[in-house]
């Protein structure tokens, strides 16, 4: 099997070359040539399985050729060995809904989930045997530490993770900030989560500094992450045993609620997947009226979704334009030209088979936390509060699971703000935040990140 990309179906690469880019080159994103659909019998075997035997079953179909099984399943068991749950993820009833709780790795996000996996896959590719990797990450708050728990202290890589100075929580920052060793940069953009990733973007596209530092990336728009965030949609499937099932997805990037996508193209029988956002709603405008127009961020109490461009999505969009390669290129040109492009009402119908959108503001998520902590003396973090409040707008929708993205100790401010509740950091935070912190900061300027991080390698 063979990878591409969604502005040029001609590119053939391997796993391991997709794992390694993360980004195609021309700046279009890496799809699989076929994706394995399970049917009847095959769902009913792949139900009996415990957590990470089904990682293990999902994700061998998207690299087979190039690890062995038994490989793939040693090395899951390893990446999960650090979680609360044998299970790795906990399905719970909160009233009358189901929460998945994806939050209970070592950093205390749903990206724990599949950065423990990337981590052990660099090791297992022998990527960095001969030649030092430099890994160039953008973190909206969460993916930073997780990339930093799954990278610390590992031989010949080197991770430089650019957060947005000032916005992100503090718990967030310090987690990343407070035990990184000397393989970990950490750096403070003056600027938001979108310039971030837009450098990140930038250095991948600019092929001379990419081969001279050997740089490899680890953001959502990876599609090895993807494919670690199938297995919870199956697994919850599985646990629920219900006939149709829907997902409420807080969403900023588009990759986690897509893992959902790919799941339902893999034959599962998902119905609906709700995308929950915060103000920062470009996914919901183009969901429900077909425009695709980055604005500019607002900073939330939801903070790992405030993003303007949901990179992802490029991953949908070939799909809805019917596979068309050209279309596009030519709809991400007008985006980066003009700052927006346009679906026609076939192309959002196409769209809307799958997929609901929701915005919720700072308001009601508030309202939410206090609600299901009055109520049910339970506590979500913003995150997963939007998630909540989406599925509850959505009528006539049965059987929706909310994913639990963050633990809410990663906001015990707003927590606390809200429901007058102080946190205790949980067990499995296998981190002390009293540290001192180490980061530095930098102007939003693709030349200093360059300097920055060559300074660094000497
Ligand atoms: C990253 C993140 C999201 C958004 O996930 P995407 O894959 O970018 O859509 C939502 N909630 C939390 C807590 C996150 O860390």
């Amino acid at each position: 099997m063979n990878y591409f990309s969604t502005r040029d179906k001609s590119l053939k690469f391997s796993f391991k070359d997709i794992f390694l880019r993360g980004l195609a080159p021309g700046g279009g994103l890496f799809l699989p040539t076929e994706i394995k659909r399970f049917n009847q019998d095959e769902l009913k075997d792949l139900s009996k399985l415990d957590y990470k035997e089904l990682a293990t079953e999902i994700i061998f179909n998207f690299c087979k050729d190039e690890i062995k099984k038994n490989d793939l399943k040693s090395l899951i068991e390893k990446s999960y060995s650090s979680f609360k749950d044998k299970e790795v993820v906990n399905l719970r009833k909160i009233g009358d809904s189901n929460l998945l709780e994806l939050y209970n790795g070592p950093t205390l996000a749903f990206k724990d989930i599949a950065m423990q996996i990337i981590g052990n896959f660099y090791e297992h590719f022998k990527v960095a045997k001969d030649k030092t990797v430099n890994i160039i990450v953008a973190t909206s708050g969460d993916t930073g530490s997780a990339a930093i728990a799954a990278l610390n202290g590992r031989e010949n890589i080197n991770l430089f993770v650019l957060h947005p100075h000032n916005k992100i929580s503090s718990v967030q920052r310090k987690i990343m900030t407070t035990t990184s060793g000397s393989n970990i940069y950490n750096v403070a953009i003056k600027g938001s989560f979108d310039d971030c990733q837009k450098i990140v973007k930038e250095l991948f596209n600019d092929e001379n500094f990419r081969t001279k530092i050997n740089m490899s990336g680890v953001n959502s728009i990876n599609w090895a992450r993807i494919v670690c965030q199938i297995v919870y949609y199956f697994y919850t499937y599985f646990k629920l045993k219900k006939e149709k099932i829907s997902f409420s997805v807080p969403t900023g990037n588009f990759g986690d609620i897509y893992a959902g996508y790919v799941a339902k193209k893999m034959g599962l029988p998902i119905n609906k997947l709700i995308v929950a956002t915060n103000e920062n709603d470009i996914l919901q405008r183009v969901i429900n009226n077909g425009e695709y127009k980055p604005d500019k961020v607002k900073p939330s109490i939801s903070p790992s979704m405030d993003i303007q461009v949901a990179s992802n999505f490029e991953r949908l969009l070939f799909y809805i334009v019917g596979q068309d390669d050209q279309k596009v290129s030519l709809l991400m040109d007008h985006l980066s030209k003009k700052g927006f492009f346009k679906l026609d009402e076939s192309e959002i119908q196409e769209i809307k088979k799958d997929f609901e959108a929701v915005k919720i503001n700072d308001e009601t998520t508030e309202l939410i936390i206090k609600n299901i902590n009055d109520q049910f003396k339970f506590i979500v973090d913003p995150h997963t509060a939007t998630g909540f409040g989406a599925a509850k707008k959505i009528k006539d929708l049965e059987n929706i699971v909310v994913l639990g993205t963050a633990h809410p100790f990663k906001f015990s401010d707003t927590v606390k703000k809200i429901t007058g509740k102080i946190l205790e950091p949980p067990l499995h935070l296998k981190m002390s935040l009293d540290k001192k912190e180490k980061f530095d900061i930098i102007e939003n300027s693709n030349s200093q990140i360059k300097n920055y991080i060559l300074s660094k390698i000497k």
